[in-house]
């Protein structure tokens, strides 16, 4: 295989397109090889912490990232019982000038366009839709993966960044399906002139309570809002009757805030997903396969990382393969040694935050929460956000 022969990569989600553009600014080819019939995302908001710029800012990014997305005010944490601000997290200035970057949200369809618009523009990289994998075979000296339609594509190596339920996790590791915990969430955006409930259309804030939460956040310079209701139940099915869901969310939200329940009111019950994370585990990697993202590591959405650690990788793996001058496995076994903790520690936050946290039932668990919350400034918040939000310090091999 020649030196310079492509990196095939599977999944054309934010994962598998930032590791194509941070492989092209090396001068490296890859394909990236997309299961839907075209490369696009689902049409929902995405938050993204300051940690996002660091590479973003790396791969000449920033203004294009910027132009799309809104900084919001500041992120709050409500009680969903009784309405009062638990955390807030101010997202303005000071937040700028302690962690160099701003603190996002951003329709994920326009953020995935700047970053496709970036991959057309680079000669190294190749997109090829309605590629969906069904096979591989790392045959020692190169990587073949084959399509549905019986297609088969070569590389020198291939990066699995096919999502929390991918076809490589299986085969490397074998752990079966997601781990679920429980609950379903639903997703709407609406225009905000419609937006009736009574809550601050600035922000990003997070109403938490008794095995149930609610997100919301401004969209596309304020022309539209994003809500993200979760909540348990044991009735997963994806697919089921609009008219028993709508009972199951009136009863569910029935002692929520009003302006939590006027928000329910206006969720649309088609896009209904099981909420599931991964286990942290080693050995993303074997021979000339590695996987990325949600496929390596996928957490709960409580600290909006998931898109976050699948961007902080794909310009990792890119600069390790880089600087390993196509020594896969040095390459690949230093990408887990310099991403393991940084996601574990992700995966595992977003449990105890999921469960010891958001979702606390009525009495002294919720008491302790609250009074323990109400002693935090903002010194002490950022304190507590720097691991994550000052970046994950990817080494730049820029000298090659
Ligand atoms: C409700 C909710 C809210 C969230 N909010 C946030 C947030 O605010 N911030 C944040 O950072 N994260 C958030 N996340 C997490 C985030 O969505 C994921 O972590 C992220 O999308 C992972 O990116 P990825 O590229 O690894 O995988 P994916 O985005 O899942 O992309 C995988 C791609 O691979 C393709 N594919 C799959 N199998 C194959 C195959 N066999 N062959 C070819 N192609 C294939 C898929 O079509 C897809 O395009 C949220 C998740 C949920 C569920």
């Amino acid at each position: 295989m020649a030196r310079h022969a492509p990196i095939l990569i599977v999944g054309g989600g934010l994962g598998g397109l930032t590791t194509a553009l941070a492989l092209a600014k090396r001068g490296r080819p890859s394909r990236v090889l997309e299961g839907a019939p075209e490369f696009g995302a689902i049409g929902y908001g995405i938050q993204f912490g300051p940690n996002v710029f660091h590479v973003f800012d790396r791969l000449g990014l920033m203004d294009q990232v910027l132009a799309v997305a809104d900084s919001p005010a500041a992120v709050l944490m409500l009680d969903a019982l009784d309405g009062k601000e638990l955390v807030r997290i101010p997202t303005g200035t000071s937040f700028r000038a302690r962690f160099k970057y701003p603190y996002i949200i951003v329709h994920r369809i326009d953020l995935h366009n700047v970053l496709l618009e970036a991959c057309r523009n680079e000669d190294a990289i190749e997109l090829v839709a309605d590629a969906m994998v069904t096979g591989f075979a790392d045959r020692g000296d190169s990587v073949a993966a084959t399509a549905a339609d019986g297609r088969t594509f070569s590389g020198a190596a291939l990066v699995a960044a096919d999502g929390v339920r991918s076809l490589f996790r299986e085969a490397l590791i074998g752990d079966g399906e997601p781990r679920p915990v429980g609950y379903v969430a639903l997703r709407t955006i609406i225009p905000i002139g419609e937006l009736r409930a009574d809550v601050p259309r600035d922000c990003v804030v997070l109403w938490g309570g008794p095995g149930m939460h609610i997100v919301h956040y401004p969209l596309r310079h304020n022309t539209h809002f994003n809500i993200v209701a979760v909540f348990r139940t044991s009735t997963y099915a994806e697919r089921g009757d609009p008219a028993s869901y709508r009972a199951e969310l009136e009863h569910t939200y029935r002692n929520a805030h009003p302006a939590m329940r006027a928000m329910i009111a206006t969720m649309d019950l088609q896009w209904r997903r099981s909420v599931a994370d991964r286990d942290p585990v080693r050995h993303w990697h074997k021979g000339r396969v590695v996987l990325l993202g949600d496929a390596a590591h996928a957490p709960l959405q409580s600290l909006a990382q998931g898109a976050g650690m699948a961007i902080e990788d794909g310009l990792c793996l890119a600069e390790l393969v880089h600087a390993a001058d196509d020594d896969f496995a040095r390459a690949f076994a230093r990408f887990e040694a310099a991403r393991l903790l940084r996601t574990a520690r992700v995966q595992l936050e977003s449990r105890t935050l999921w469960h010891a946290f958001y979702h606390l039932d009525e009495g002294i668990e919720r008491d302790v929460r609250n009074a323990t919350v109400a002693g935090w400034d903002e010194a002490q918040i950022f304190n507590c956000l720097s691991w994550l939000y000052d970046g994950a310090g990817v080494p730049n091999f820029a000298a090659g």
